[in-house]
């Protein structure tokens, strides 16, 4: 049973509230009780994020459209909007917003956690700041850990700050390894965490990723040529904003999640493997050195990782408004992606592995959520003496490719949502943008965003652009 002793309450600053993932983050609140709502921030919703303010007695909202965030002070000024609420604006009122929660928590003798449900690489400063201030870090919004992988471990490890994995898949690997004894998940490089767990030392040989396929898995080629929104946005299995569910479409969605994976367990792309279950019930699976496969079952639905992550460590909520796994209700199949059909998938593993040739040579540390684990076979280690000790983690430095890869997706998937591109080029743009500007070098933060926004300008191009709104987030 939770807590609510102050001692060990929680401040929880959620942001992208008005989307799927914090609309639903809000709604498993009450199960996680030491939990205190303190802050929300959203692209352009007032009136959605005025209400949730109101209803939760959140203090804090940031709202990265100007008007938007004038349209909050004005009517926090009249009174119009909950006592005493403090409005921040645009993409540094995020990370302020941050900032005073984390002072907020610090004087309540809290700790603080940022859940991240912006969308797209507009995320990316918000992670930062997160993890900047020493919160703790829930993280949903996948396309800051693909574009700036490198850059989010190092400043984790700098700050000590804990990230755990929101997305469903993660967060089966995130439970599945600390079950079969491959860490215990307790913070960034903290040694000392891992070793209070008593459980023995694992190999971990195979992440295994587990996806639906989307709602194109048996679509012929025609099929696929004149694929439109309404059917890419209708998904077999889950319920999720327009982004994310045009890439489980393409199955660039599974691609970024690779990349994902292996940047939180530390896990090499040779060692991580995708498999489809069309039903969405096996949410992914570690294979250790014993040959033994521990999996992780549940109905498909997103409030079950979003409140594991929010009461981690205290407590894995009570969630009664989830449906119970019926085994005898459908059988549970298994298939290989096409990965020459769906080729968002084959482009973003290769962006992937150039980028990870490089941060090994630069010797980048890999790894946030547990000690990267041991290779399989490593049971010599022992015969071999003990281990040398571990070298500090050199400055982050990376190619442009899993950058490149997440802008012109965004700019494409956009695109193909206004009816402008057709679901086979997706794909196409988001190649063409790789053999322009993949092998770009990346040895600070400017270059992320530099190189970020000249893919987008590059892949405007591709699609047949010109326009002047480049994607960097939904406007709900
Ligand atoms: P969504 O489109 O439903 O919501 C996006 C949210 O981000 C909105 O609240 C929007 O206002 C906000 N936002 C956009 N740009 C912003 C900015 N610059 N500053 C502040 N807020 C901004 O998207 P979603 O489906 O909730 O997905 C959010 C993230 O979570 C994505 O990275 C997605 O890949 C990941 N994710 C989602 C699901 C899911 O079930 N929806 C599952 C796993 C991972
Ligand atoms: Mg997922």
């Amino acid at each position: 049973m939770a807590t609510t002793d102050d001692t060990t309450q929680t401040h929880l600053v959620i942001l992208g509230a008005t989307g799927s993932i914090g609309r639903q983050a809000v709604e498993v609140l009450p199960c996680v009780p030491h939990v205190r709502l303190v802050g929300l921030a959203a692209h352009s919703n007032t009136a959605l994020v005025l209400e949730q303010a109101a209803a939760t007695g959140a203090g804090l909202v940031a709202l990265h459209e100007p008007g938007a965030a004038d349209e909050a002070a004005a009517r926090a000024d009249v009174g119009l909007a909950g006592d005493a609420l403090r409005v921040y604006a645009g993409d540094p009122g995020v990370a302020e917003l941050i900032h005073d929660a984390a002072e907020g928590a610090r004087a309540a003798g809290a700790s603080l956690t940022v859940l991240n449900g912006i969308v797209g690489a507009a995320g990316l400063r918000a992670t930062l700041a997160a993890l900047e201030c020493g919160a703790t870090l829930a993280l949903a919004n996948k396309e800051s850990m693909v574009a700036g992988g490198p850059f989010v471990i190092a400043a984790a490890r700098a700050s000590g700050a804990r990230v755990i994995p929101v997305d469903s898949e993660h967060s089966a690997l995130f439970q599945c390894l600390a079950a079969g004894g491959a860490g215990a998940g307790g913070g960034a490089a903290s040694a000392g965490a891992t070793a209070q767990r008593p459980a023995p030392r694992a190999d971990v040989e195979e992440l295994l990723l587990t996806g639906s396929g989307g709602p194109f898995r048996t679509a012929t080629d025609d099929e696929l040529a004149q694929a439109t929104p309404e059917q890419a946005l209708a998904h077999p299995t889950w319920s999720m904003g327009p982004k994310i569910t045009v890439d489980s479409a393409t199955l660039m969605n599974k691609g970024l999640e690779v990349i994902e994976a292996h940047y939180l367990f530390g896990v090499p792309y040779e060692r991580i493997s995708v498999l489809l279950n069309p039903q969405s019930v096996v949410h992914s699976m570690v294979r250790f050195g014993d040959g033994a496969v521990l999996a992780h079952l549940g109905a498909p639905d997103m409030r079950v990782p979003i409140a594991y992550a929010l009461g981690y460590p205290q407590v894995r909520p009570t969630l009664p408004m989830v449906r119970r796994l019926d085994f005898f209700a459908g059988d549970l199949t298994f298939a290989k992606p096409a990965i020459e059909r769906f080729r968002c998938l084959k482009l973003a593993i290769e962006a992937g592995k150039k980028a990870a040739i490089v941060e090994t040579e630069a010797g980048c540390a890999s790894g946030v959520c547990f000690e990267a684990p041991a290779s399989a076979g490593s049971a010599s280690r022992a015969a071999a003496g003990p281990a040398a000790p571990p070298r500090p983690p050199a400055a982050p430095r990376t190619v442009a490719a899993p950058i490149v890869l997440n802008a012109a997706n965004e700019v494409a998937v956009h695109a193909f949502l206004e009816g402008r591109l057709a679901f086979m080029r997706i794909a196409e743009v988001v190649e063409k943008c790789l053999t322009w500007l993949g092998d770009e070098p990346v040895e600070s933060l400017d270059d992320v965003f530099a190189c970020d926004a000249e893919a987008r300008r590059f892949a405007v191009e591709a699609a047949g652009g010109p326009r002047a709104d480049i994607p960097t987030g939904a406007d709900t």
